[in-house]
Order: C-alpha cells, then sequence, then structure tokens
C-alpha cells in the first residue's frame, strides 16, 4: 500500500540567511522529501507556510496519510482556519511527524495541551541518540545508538505529557539528555515528536535521521486501522438494544 506524506515546512531561515540556504539549497523540505522518497512504497509531496492556505487545503490533507511538520521562526503566522483543519485531520488517523523546533508550534502544542517548553543550547555539540525500545517499529534498522556530530542541544525538562511509547532519548556533549523519539495518539491519529533538526545542520541528510523519520511515517499512517467503525459522538435517539 502507498503512503501519501506531505512534508510540511516553514521555509524562512532558507530564505533569509545565507548559512542555512547552503546546508538545505532546496529548503529543509526538500532534504527531508529527497530522504522520503528513498522508499518505493511513499508518495511525497511537499508544502510550505507561504502558499495559499500554507499548502494544506482540504484536497491536500483528504489525500495525506502522514504529514510532517517542520517551523521555527513563524508558527504565529499558521492561521486559525488552517490549524484546525489539520487538528481535525489527526483527531480523525492522519499521522503527524513533529520535528524539531516544531515542539513550539500550534498543533503541537495544541495536541499536547502543555506548553511544550524545553532548553536549549546552540553551539553544535556531539548528539547520541540511544534507542530506548528496540522493538518498536521506529526503531527498525537502528544500531544501539548512533552519533549526530553537530546539533543544537535540547535538554529537559521538556514540558509534554508522558509518551505513550518512548522509542529514542538523546544524549548531549555538555551532559544534558532528551526525550527525543516519543509517541502519542489523540483520537484516531498517531503522533511522533523526533527531535534533530536544526536549521545550521546537515541533519536531514543523515542516514539514521532519514530511516527513524521513514519508519515514523509508516507507524504513523498504520494508524489505529481504516477497519474500525467511524467515530460517532453525540445524541443517539435509537438504542441499539430494545429498550424495556
Ligand atoms: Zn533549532
Amino acid at each position: 500500500m502507498t503512503i501519501r506524506v506531505t512534508v510540511w515546512n516553514e521555509h524562512r531561515h532558507e530564505r533569509s540567511d545565507p548559512a542555512v540556504a547552503a546546508v538545505y539549497p532546496d529548503g529543509i523540505h526538500g532534504a527531508i522529501a529527497a530522504g522520503l522518497r528513498q522508499e518505493t512504497d511513499l508518495e511525497v509531496a511537499t508544502a510550505t507556510l507561504d502558499e495559499p492556505e500554507h499548502g494544506l487545503g482540504e484536497a491536500v490533507l483528504a489525500n495525506t496519510d502522514v504529514l510532517t511538520w517542520w517551523g521555527h521562526l513563524a508558527h504565529d503566522e499558521v492561521r486559525d482556519d488552517v490549524l484546525e483543519r489539520v487538528h481535525a485531520r489527526v483527531l480523525d488517523g492522519m499521522g503527524l511527524i513533529v520535528l524539531h523546533s516544531g515542539h513550539f508550534s500550534r498543533i503541537f502544542r495544541r495536541l499536547m495541551g502543555t506548553t511544550c517548553d524545553l532548553t536549549w543550547r546552540e553551539s553544535g555539540e556531539r548528539e547520541r541518540l540511544w534507542v530506548v525500545d528496540p522493538s518498536h517499529p521506529i526503531a527498525a534498522g537502528l544500531e544501539t545508538s548512533f552519533v549526530l556530530p553537530e546539533e543544537e542541544m535540547y535538554g529537559e525538562p521538556f514540558d509534554v505529557p508522558a509518551p505513550d511509547r518512548l522509542v529514542l532519548v538523546s544524549w548531549f556533549q555538555g551532559g544534558e539528555i532528551f526525550r527525543s523519539g516519543a509517541c502519542y495518539q489523540r483520537g484516531r491519529g498517531r503522533i511522533f515528536y523526533f527531535r534533530p533538526g536544526h536549521e545550521t545542520h546537515p541533519t536531514y541528510f543523515d542516514t539514521n535521521v532519514r530511516r527513524v523519520i521513514a519508519n515514523a511515517v509508516r507507524w504513523a499512517a498504520a494508524g489505529p486501522g481504516p477497519g474500525g467503525p467511524a467515530r460517532a459522538f453525540g445524541h443517539r435517539p435509537e438504542a441499539p438494544e430494545t429498550l424495556v
């Protein structure tokens, strides 16, 4: 079965900062999409903030099984109606992969219900990501741990609800640790938060990072499954059994 992925990116750093453009000449979304396009079971499209409706119109979302989200500078520019549309689609079963600074996106904060705040330091530290749940499908094909030579540090406390499953934990050169790969379910939708991906480092070209994102897309697409009944809420005037 083909999984339809939409890779969403704010696409601002790459157009305003030559250092970021040098790392991501095709945009962060271009690099993430290129990694996913190496997978034969994925059909990949991209969308960015400055497109009409942020590239996330009704038809696009209706035809998206999994949405990946990278944002940083312009979280507050995401329109209310688009936010509501994405939120409704997640509750209805669309998978959502929230990347790096997307921890502060409107959609992630809405779905988590917490501040999603954390500690951070931008000094190009070594990051080692440990697989803490080797049985999880998102860990498929990974070694016990893997290293990113230079990344921004994100540290605990990370103000999110306790994950349903925690797949990855990061250690940083400066000593901090962080819950780097966390799974949630909201409504029928599966959500995965994945930490790496600062805009000045070539993280989205890394083989292991690409593997995690592709695995996460497949996991999120599986969702609770289309086979179950549609969700039905509200007044139920007809009882399923005869009332005595
Ligand atoms: Zn960053």
